[in-house]
């Protein structure tokens, strides 16, 4: 059994760790925060991405698509809510309605087929309330919405229960030893691993220099968003996108699978890789896009604005490489689309080390625990008789804005990967993510924390 340690708990790092705990690897995860999915897999678009637009022959473009079919695959075991809402590019100038035909064209060469051009009355008939001035458009039919809130708890819930250790609030700050005897020093303690694989996000050239490497470097690209009230979730059916350009996807607006909207990103290249801060140069400028893309949207309430930094990299796809000499595997800049391919990039790690002669026996019997629910499309458990009849605590609502119960804020406290913060409640369950943000529920759940945590 080799012993891997996985330096960074976002959508990859426990992605890669479930996948080799499940394939019968010895696996320490290493998060340098107090929580999971607390860097940029925490703070995206959070579209189910096809990959359509990638570009031909890149390892993202084949990522991206084995990724989509196999968020499909595990969703129903892992309670994770996928929406397909397909999406609607559309071309609002000549020049955009020119670039159509070389967008199929790229979605053919990535080997999606199911695009198809829209006529202007089939762009205004699929979304009434655009504003005017469309030319034309492509339906994507399978890009959707994803949560990545629980995508991240479950696949690290998936890797703790399965066997993996996760230590949190652990930065590795030094690596030593040898190719097969690393000895990783950490916050908690030193760990001694025969493989490192690096999944730090925006550190993770950083942790390639740590591991005697210096093969990239990561300029974070931050992308502000606005998430607008669920009242206005009426206004767009489907994800609305941009013609996209050589550095961004461009602001898109889209619904979420929790009953909101959002209008986003930007793209702004930054030598801070803590910049996660909103500014008011950048919601201006999306609110006069949104306004002419979704006019009706301007009128709805704003419920909050966040930013998010890319791990953007001078190369034009993931810095995902690995070196069996070294025994390290390099899953680094993984910048637009990581929640959507995760899962294919722990298939290909634990399909690098059996390349590499690393076989292991994999588990007979893997556990699978369900996520809880946090998507709109679904019974929640405020109205679920049975559940309180069995439980009153879920009939006991502590976040009136998202009708969050005492019972979710309580799973979410004891679980196999427990919130440890207020940030870490919110994104297991949805509390003091909504209109007030936690102005009524917040002193309620305060006093949880601090008594589930002694
Ligand atoms: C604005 C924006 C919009 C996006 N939209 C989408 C989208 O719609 N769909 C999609 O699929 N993707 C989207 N993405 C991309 C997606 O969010 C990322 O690709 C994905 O979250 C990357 O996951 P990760 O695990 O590599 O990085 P992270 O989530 O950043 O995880 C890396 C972890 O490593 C930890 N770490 C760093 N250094 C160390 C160290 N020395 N020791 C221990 N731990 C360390 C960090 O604390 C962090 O938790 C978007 C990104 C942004 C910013």
């Amino acid at each position: 059994m080799t012993h891997i340690a996985v330096v960074g708990a976002g959508a990859v790092g426990c992605a890669i760790a479930r996948a080799l705990v499940r394939a019968g690897h010895r696996v320490t995860l290493i998060e340098a925060r107090a929580d999971v999915g607390a860097g940029t897999s925490k703070a995206n678009t959070a579209i189910w991405h096809t990959g359509f637009d990638a570009k031909p022959g890149t390892r993202e473009a084949a990522l991206v698509a084995r990724g989509h079919r196999l968020l499909d695959e595990r969703a129903s075991d892992m309670n994770w809510p996928l929406e397909r809402t397909g999406a609607i590019l559309i071309a609002w100038d000549a020049d955009q309605q020119g670039r159509l035909d070389g967008i199929v064209a790229n979605a053919r060469a990535v080997g999606y087929t199911a695009i198809e051009p829209l006529s202007v009355d089939e762009v205004y008939a699929a979304e009434p309330h655009l504003g005017p001035g469309a030319l034309g458009g492509l339906l994507v039919p399978d890009e959707g919405l994803l949560d990545p809130w629980s995508i991240v708890v479950g696949l690290a819930t998936d890797a703790v229960i399965n066997g993996a250790t996760l230590l949190r609030s652990a930065p590795v700050t030094k690596v030593t030893g040898e190719p097969g005897a690393y000895v990783l020093t950490t916050g908690a303690g030193e760990v001694h691993a025969q493989w490192v694989v690096n999944a730090a996000g925006l550190s993770s050239d950083a942790v390639d220099r740590l591991m005697g490497q210096d093969g990239f470097t990561i300029t974070p690209r931050r992308g502000e968003l606005i998430v607008f009230d669920k009242l206005a979730r009426h206004l767009v059916q489907h994800v609305i996108l941009p013609v996209p350009s050589a550095t961004t996807k461009g602001v898109l607006i889209s619904p979420t699978v929790y009953g909101n909207v959002l209008l986003g990103p930007t793209a702004d290249d930054l030598e801070d890789r803590q910049a996660t801060g909103t500014t008011e140069l950048g919601l201006t400028g999306l609110l006069e896009k949104g306004g002419l893309i979704l006019p009706e949207l301007l009128e709805e309430e704003v419920t909050a604005t966040y930013a998010g930094l890319r791990a953007a990299s001078e190369h034009s796809d993931y810095c995902f490489e690995a070196f069996p000499g070294h025994r390290y595997i390099r899953v680094g800049g993984i910048r637009s689309t990581g929640i959507s391919s995760c899962l294919a990039i722990a298939e290909d790690v634990v399909a690098q080390l059996a390349e590499s002669g690393e076989i292991a026996t994999p588990l007979q019997e893997p556990v699978t625990q369900p996520m809880p629910n946090l998507a709109e499309d679904r019974l929640r458990p405020y109205a679920d008789p049975e559940l309180i009849a069995r439980d009153p605590a879920y009939g006991d609502v502590v976040c009136l804005c998202e009708r969050v119960t005492l019972g979710e804020v309580r799973d979410s406290l004891t679980s196999v990967v427990p919130a440890v913060d207020m940030d870490g409640v919110r994104r297991r369950t949805r509390a003091v993510a909504g209109r007030c943000q936690g102005f009524h529920c917040g002193a309620r759940v305060t006093a949880m924390m601090e008594a589930y945590r002694g």
